[in-house]
């Protein structure tokens, strides 16, 4: 035993190991950074020590949570024998551009439905898109996406093609498995952190750093700031990956239904993607004391979260990590 694994008397080893075999696209894209937030902590006159780990800065397509939970979800598209990849969300969605990244890194072709109307000049993400040779093709609504994706599937398939449909912001078992795989790189690199701080919306960022620790026995309190939805319906979907993620990792069913699943969706503010004056301090804040960039719509309202609870002082010691997961292409939207 070495003095890492040691470290973790209580963690479940023989599910760590399934866990680490899982494929994974052999890059380095991982891992990521963690640096010391103390200009912010010193303007905050926080007590707790601020960390921040660095998963804007995957070195591929922008980075963010989505081009991590990739490494492992397209590892089973190519699995599979796919030479498309399918996939979904908003005009500025950042999963579907990383999406279309990591396609064009594999030489896969790249199909993303988007909701939404085609902007005359692209910005953000979707300039990004078309840079990446992604296929648009769009939809009037949120419903419509599911089966627009089908339909290109079937019509891929008909013409002897193999796609891969990867569900809305890659939250699946897979998806989940790669945040929970990156609780070890972050086990690896400091003592187990007090309490994590993360952006929430289709949950398996969370499902997955949830998991992570309970699998390697440590303690650490996961928040999850919602994007969007109120924290049932999120709650629903973590619940839900996690038993599929279970069922992954073959261990019981209800391996993780005991773990709390803490959701503050209190700062949406008037919704996904509409600033708050709250989420705008944050984004000052940590461009102006750590050249730290948040996007709009995920991040700053994540880091408003855990700024306020360190001037209330919920957070008031031990180690607080900002899990930032990227989508800094949005300010540019
Ligand atoms: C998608 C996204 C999230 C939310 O992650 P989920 O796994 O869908 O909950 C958070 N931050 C950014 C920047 C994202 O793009």
């Amino acid at each position: 035993m070495n003095l890492y694994t040691s470290c973790f008397v209580s963690a479940d080893r023989a599910a760590l190991e399934r866990l680490r075999k899982i494929p994974r696209l052999p890059r380095s894209f991982t891992p990521t950074p963690i640096d010391e937030l103390a200009r912010l902590r010193e303007s905050l006159r926080a007590d707790a020590r601020l960390l921040v780990k660095r998963d804007d800065a995957i070195p591929v397509g922008f980075g963010g949570n989505k081009i991590r939970k990739l490494q492992v979800v397209a590892a089973q598209a190519l699995e599979a024998g796919a030479d498309t990849l399918i996939t979904t969300g908003g005009i500025q969605s950042n999963h579907a551009r990383a999406t279309a990244a990591i396609a064009a890194r594999l030489g896969l072709g790249c199909i993303l439905v988007a909701n939404g109307q085609a902007q005359e000049k692209p910005t953000g993400n979707a300039l990004l898109d078309r840079l990446l040779g992604a296929e648009l093709r769009y939809v009037p609504t949120r419903e419509a996406r599911a089966p627009a994706m089908e339909e290109a599937a079937k019509e891929l398939r008909r013409g002897g093609r193999k796609p891969f449909v990867i569900p809305l912001g890659a939250s699946t078992a897979h998806g989940a498995a790669a945040y929970a795989s990156a609780v070890h790189e972050v086990l690896a690199n400091i003592p187990p952190p007090d309490a994590i701080v993360l952006s929430t919306s289709s949950g398996g960022t969370q499902a997955g750093v949830i998991a992570g620790c309970q699998l390697h026995g440590v303690k650490t309190r996961v928040i999850g700031i919602s994007a969007d939805d109120p924290a049932a319906v999120i709650e629903g979907a973590i619940r839900g990956i996690h038993r599929d993620l279970a069922a992954l990792l073959e261990l019981p069913d209800d391996t993780f239904a005991g773990a709390a699943v803490e959701i503050d969706d209190t700062f949406v503010g008037q919704g996904y993607g509409v600033p708050t004056p709250e989420s705008t301090e944050a984004i000052e804040l940590c461009a102006r004391r750590e050249a730290l960039f948040l996007d709009p719509t995920y991040t700053a309202k994540a880091m408003a979260s855990l700024i306020a609870r360190i001037r209330d002082r919920q957070l008031a010691a031990g180690t607080v990590l900002f899990w930032h997961t990227g989508g800094q292409v949005g300010l540019f939207a």
